[in-house]
């Protein structure tokens, strides 16, 4: 019987998980428990001047947060472990080993400068890169005269000539290349430790990977693995390269791209939900039968297939990812939702100290207000702002009303019925305003349009009685007073 599908999500630890890195582990994801396999997060580190200490535990906290739990990794083990490069640098020797023996790597004495001047020299030719093979076939006697000067040796894999590679990716079907255009490459350093391409077989034969699933940005990566599976007798994987990601102008995404929300990070501090994020995500390359777009992660699992996965770049719509996530905040328990806001409130000074339970409850109909039209909680200040302001700012259109004729009776009248208000909560500011409409004699737009204007400084917002309510009987007296 075959084994159940395994999968892995490969970073290297070098800070926060990426949309893109993201987007692997939950294709990886989705697939492990359609097919009720294995989901496997591992560590590339060897790679020591690009790691950051804090970078596994940003890693899994990032696929924690979108709620990717994953079956082995370094935290929980599993039985193939450990789950990072540079614990596992025993296993890779052997194999180093066996491939120097029976001719398919050798000792490579070249220093960096000769490096450097080797490449110097291509380029003077117009030739491209590669290294040159300078060491394939050194005699004992080379081989001598560079350890009497001290130098250490990295090892090299031997790249056959004259051949086509080639393999049948699972999104982006035949790939071909030249192996004349790729040149011998290291795959163990002069320190001992492997280069990406040799520990990474290793790791996915060892840990029994059937399918990788990675960026586009590692095909060219790919030959020089299949010929290393090959040369060492090993079963070659299953591929499956996921086309770029771009930024909304489709142009390659940079890491200063500002036009986007890169790091899953930000969008937890930003007050997104992690199942709009997860949703986007899964539409970023893969496109659904039928029109709908809202998927909950149970729902993906029952459809997704690397089959509906485009080989054209999917291009990064941050207005789609807002109308997403309000859509999931709109249908979030208010609650839930009062959660993610007030961190922000806080934050913007609208809020201090210890919460009693009436600015509890003042809080949630602030946020119940506002739930419908935010797209991420960190919003709520930018929209509450008119409740906490001491001076509110009148746009333009709720300037031109305020100068209509009637507006002053209004007001005037309103005010007189806030000061006289036994109760001013918000079943009780209907009867207010119906007050004002006996009294004065204005109603619908000429009553309601003047006092939302004194009042919030706009024409259009949120439910009036609720705004009345939450700005309390001080502020709407002394915005009517200011007024008048
Ligand atoms: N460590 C690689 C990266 O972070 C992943 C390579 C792979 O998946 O094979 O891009």
């Amino acid at each position: 019987m075959n084994q159940p599908l395994r999968v892995r999500y490969a970073p290297s630890p070098t800070g926060h998980l990426h949309i893109g890195g993201a987007r692997t582990a939950l294709f990886d994801y989705l697939l492990a428990r359609r097919h009720g396999g294995a989901f496997i997060v591992r560590f590339e580190d060897t790679d020591q001047t690009r790691h950051k200490e804090s970078g596994v535990n940003d890693q899994l906290n990032g696929l924690r947060w979108l709620g990717l739990e994953w079956d082995e990794s370094v935290d929980i083990g599993g039985p193939y472990g450990p789950y990072r490069q540079m614990e596992r640098l025993d296993i890779y020797q052997p194999f180093a080993d066996q491939l120097i023996r029976e001719g398919h790597a050798y000792h490579c004495y070249c220093s960096e400068k000769d490096l450097e001047e080797e490449r110097a020299e291509q380029e003077a030719r117009g030739e491209m890169g590669g290294y040159s093979g300078k060491c394939r076939n050194l005699t004992p006697e080379q081989v001598a005269a560079y350890q009497a000067e001290g130098r250490k040796p990295s090892t090299r894999f031997r790249v056959p000539q004259d051949r086509m590679i080639g393999f049948q990716d699972k999104v982006r079907e035949h790939v071909e290349f030249d192996s004349n255009g790729i040149g011998d490459f290291i795959i163990v350093r002069t320190d001992g430790i492997p280069t990406y391409n040799f520990a990474v077989i290793l790791d996915d034969h060892l840990m029994k990977i059937d399918l990788v699933i990675r960026g586009e940005e590692h095909l060219s990566n790919t030959p020089r693995q299949i010929l290393m599976y090959e040369a060492l007798g090993l079963p070659v994987p299953e591929f499956a390269h996921l086309a770029l990601i771009l930024n909304p102008d489709r142009k390659k995404m940079s890491k200063r791209d500002e036009s986007i929300i890169q790091f899953i990070e930000q969008y937890k501090e930003l007050g997104y939900l992690p199942e709009a994020v997860v949703n986007f995500i899964a539409l970023l390359g893969w496109s659904p039968v039928g029109e709908e777009e809202i998927f909950t992660k149970e729902e993906l699992i029952a459809q997704f297939d690397l089959d509906r996965v485009s080989k054209s770049p999917a291009v990064f719509d941050m207005d789609k990812l807002n109308w997403m996530n309000n859509h999931y905040l709109k249908k979030a328990p208010l609650s839930q939702v009062v959660e993610l806001c007030l961190p922000h409130l806080q934050k913007a000074g609208y809020i201090q100290g210890e919460l009693d339970a009436a600015t509890g409850e003042w809080i949630s109909a602030l946020v119940g207000l506002n739930q419908e039209r935010m797209r991420f909680a960190a919003e709520i200040v930018e929209l509450s702002s008119l409740f906490f302001t001491e001076e509110l700012i009148i746009d333009e259109e709720a300037a031109v009303i305020l100068k209509e004729e009637h507006v002053p009776t209004v007001l005037a009248n309103f005010l007189q019925q806030v000061e006289q208000a036994e109760s001013f909560a918000v079943e009780a500011i209907p009867a207010l305003l119906k007050q004002v409409q006996k009294e004065t004699g204005y109603k619908g737009k000429q009553l309601f349009m003047s006092i939302r204007s004194a009042l919030t400084g706009q024409v259009h917002g949120p439910d009036l009685n609720m705004s009345i309510y939450l700005l309390g009987k001080e502020k709407v007296g002394s915005r009517l007073r200011n007024l008048l």
